[in-house]
């Protein structure tokens, strides 16, 4: 087996302060040996990064070096590749692949963790906030199963801009510090039918305050282990929750209860947005209220609620768009039975859970008056005012994202119910001929019945409003593969264009129109644009 040296990276990362809480604190595997195994009684195993042939950066988010005080000097450097490429490691560093499980598609599917993610160590920064740096795609772990370890460049690029695009819309996630390429190929059969083929291989620097998911409580529950199930939910606490003071069972229960109104309030962004998560198993689901695990995800194109990006859900469609608040709530009922041998009394637990709908509604409520640039949301008149409008997004092909964007630009005084729809909205439609005059006139009907409800809103402040609600840029699932596409032909620089247009996604960019457009026709069926399967 290769072994990576732990040399000290001279000059780079030397004014970095590890702060390694994690494997200080809490259980490790006493196997050293990188082999595939049932892990028990310990929250991470120590393992390596595997060396690779050539490490290339290939993109940095400087937003996220800076957080994390590395200067630009050190992130162009050889050595930075070397380190985030996986093939040395800086001094503090204690590189670990966690142990967690969890349900995948509804079924308890037992033993996964970090099958394919080395965390490198935690990063304390000047602000004093905690960071902890991820590799994904460096190498097998104990936790890889039958898989290899590795990624290849199309889920790393997606990976990359993906988190990335999230921060910069507001929407709670993990972020990404860095792509290398590993100068190293890696076969994928992408749609699991017998065609192999090579693809370049490439690891992201995932950085979050922490990586812990559902499924990390949810291992040691499962295998009765209550022990080293309390330690690690009074080490979240103590770590990522302090203000909610000393752990106890009310302070359990208060946990519980963040958790639900962070998890419904991540949810309601993704609504805002579009954002079609496709892999919502409970190993998935960040204890924080992260997004994390950008694998088949996708973007809403036209307004469909029963829109899945991933083929393995093609059928069932459980992680449809319209579907995410519920089953949310069904991976918070998981953990709340993962936490139930430290509370041992169910109705609180299930009073906290219960009100998941609650949160969410709230949440889902500021978000939709946010979108129509209404002050306040207003049951009486806004329920079906917003239930009419999906209805009409729904009858004809509507781009979601172009629509609430240049709603808020619509002039309302000059709607009349006999006339086309207004120039402005007719951008969102995808099919010319579903803008029939009976679509037109429910539209436009519709659009009287909003000039009405905002006639007391102050026009500008509405406008304001949606327009820091409702993004202008996201990451189209056909832009990301295009850059995907040109960066397999050695081509890297939609990469970086698409990075730059996300990192204002509310502005308008004049010179960025483009990539706020439509998705083009030859993209509607193409693989990686409207389908993605979770081999990556
Ligand atoms: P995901 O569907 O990406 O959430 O992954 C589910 C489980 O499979 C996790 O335990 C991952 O670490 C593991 N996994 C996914 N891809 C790989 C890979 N290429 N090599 C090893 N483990 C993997
Ligand atoms: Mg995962």
């Amino acid at each position: 087996m290769r072994r990576t040296q732990r040399t000290q990276v001279v000059g780079l990362l030397d004014t970095l302060e590890f702060d390694n809480r994690f494997t200080r604190e809490l259980p490790a595997d006493p196997e050293s040996e990188n082999f595939r195994r049932q892990v028990m009684g310990a929250c991470y195993s120590r393992v390596l990064p595997t060396p690779v042939a050539r490490p290339e950066l290939v993109v940095h988010s400087r937003e996220m070096a800076e957080e994390l005080g590395i200067p630009e000097s050190d992130v162009s450097s050889q050595a930075f590749a070397e380190v985030f490429g996986g093939n040395r490691i800086a001094d503090g560093m204690d590189p670990f692949a966690m142990c967690y499980g969890g349900h995948q598609f509804g079924n308890w599917a037992a033993q996964l963790g970090d099958g394919r993610a080395i965390n490198l160590g935690e990063i304390v920064n000047a602000e004093g906030h905690r960071w902890v740096l991820q590799l994904k795609g460096a190498g097998p772990t104990p936790y890889s199963r039958t898989a290899d370890g590795l990624a290849v460049l199309r889920s790393s690029v997606r990976e990359f801009l993906c988190s990335e695009a999230m921060h910069h819309l507001g929407v709670p996630t993990t972020r990404a510090l860095s792509l290398v390429l590993t100068g190293e190929q890696v076969v994928r059969d992408m749609f699991y039918d017998g065609n192999p083929k090579e693809e370049p291989g490439s690891v992201v620097c995932r950085v979050s305050p922490s990586f812990i998911r559902f499924g990390n409580f949810q291992i040691f529950t499962s295998r009765e282990d209550f022990d080293v199930l309390r330690q690690l939910v009074d080490y979240t606490i103590e770590t990522d929750f302090p203000h909610l003071g000393a752990p106890s069972k009310d302070t359990y229960l208060a946990w519980y209860d963040e958790i639900c109104r962070r998890t419904a309030d991540m949810i309601a962004h993704w609504m805002r947005v579009g954002f079609v998560h496709g892999v919502m198993n409970t190993d998935n689901m960040s204890i924080l209220g992260l997004t994390i695990d950008y694998g088949p995800y996708g973007w809403l194109e036209n307004f469909d609620p029963d829109w899945t990006p991933n083929t393995t859900d093609a059928g069932g469609k459980r992680y449809r768009f319209g579907h995410q608040s519920q089953i949310a709530h069904w991976n918070l009922v998981q953990l709340g039975q993962a936490i139930y041998p430290l509370i041992e009394e169910v109705e609180p637990l299930q009073e906290v859970v219960n009100a998941y709908p609650r949160h969410f509604e709230a949440a889902w409520q500021t978000m939709m008056a946010g979108k129509l640039g209404l002050g306040s949301y207003v049951r009486k008149t806004d329920d079906e005012l917003v239930s009419d409008l999906h209805t009409i997004l729904q009858s004809a092909e509507t781009d979601m994202t172009i629509f609430y964007r240049n709603l808020a630009r619509v002039e309302l005084s000059e709607i009349t119910c006999d006339g086309p729809i207004p120039e402005l909205l007719r951008e969102a439609y995808y099919v010319e001929d579903q803008i029939t005059p009976d679509l037109a006139s429910r539209v436009n009907l519709w659009l009287r019945r909003y000039a009405d409800r905002v006639s007391s809103e102050g026009n500008e402040a509405r406008v304001e409003l949606m327009h820091r609600t409702n993004p202008k840029y996201v990451l189209r699932n056909y832009l990301a593969q295009l850059a995907i596409d040109k960066a397999e032909e050695g081509d890297h620089t939609m990469i970086s264009e698409l990075l730059e247009v996300l990192r204002r996604p509310y502005d308008d960019q004049a010179a960025m129109e483009s990539y706020a457009e439509r998705r083009p026709d030859w993209a509607r069926h193409r693989p990686g644009c409207s389908m993605l399967s979770c081999s990556s």
